[in-house]
């Protein structure tokens, strides 16, 4: 889809920092984030948001599973790694639920700290890394991904 900054990546004409890759699906760091370690897991098939998600054909459904399996596992490696305490998943639906890039996208967002807490704000860039802290995190959390995918057996 011309002019869609996710499927630039996807096509790899910008560069992302990236924590998993198929076939079907990219997950990479934010580059705004909320937290540290703050992800999007995002279909390679250009749909605008999940109201525009079709299930036509096996490819569609394929795709659109293993999105969700990859939140789910980014989610566990985030838990597990120990990386945070816990994790917010976020996912907008057009401008007026703050949708700002219509491909659609799923956020992980590592929640730090064992108080119950709030939901963060959307595009609050709250979080600043430390040079090569992002890389070091992508790296972390791209092994545990890796790991619990070749554990569980299901791609
Ligand atoms: P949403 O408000 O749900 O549409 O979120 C879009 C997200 O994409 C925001 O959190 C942005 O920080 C993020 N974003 C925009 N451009 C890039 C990019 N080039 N690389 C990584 N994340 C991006
Ligand atoms: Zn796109």
């Amino acid at each position: 889809m011309d002019n869609c900054i996710f499927c630039k990546i996807i096509n790899k004409e910008i560069p992302a920092t990236k924590v998993y890759e198929s076939d079907r699906v990219i997950a990479f760091l934010d580059i705004n984030p909320i937290e540290k370690g703050h992800m999007l897991i995002v279909p390679k098939q250009h749909w605008k948001n999940l109201a525009d998600v079709k299930l036509d054909t096996e490819k569609e459904i394929e795709i659109y599973e293993e999105l969700m399996y990859i939140v789910r596992v980014a989610t566990k490696a985030v838990i597990t790694t120990k990386l945070a305490d816990g994790a917010n998943i976020l996912q907008c639906n057009n401008a007026c639920a703050g949708q700002t890039v219509d491909h659609l996208h799923f956020h992980v967002i590592p929640r730090y700290g064992s108080e119950l807490a709030t939901v963060p704000a959307f595009n609050s860039g709250a979080a600043k890394y430390e040079p090569n802290e992002a890389q070091a995190l992508a790296e972390k959390l791209s092994s545990a991904i890796a790991a619990i995918v070749k554990d569980e057996e299901l791609l």
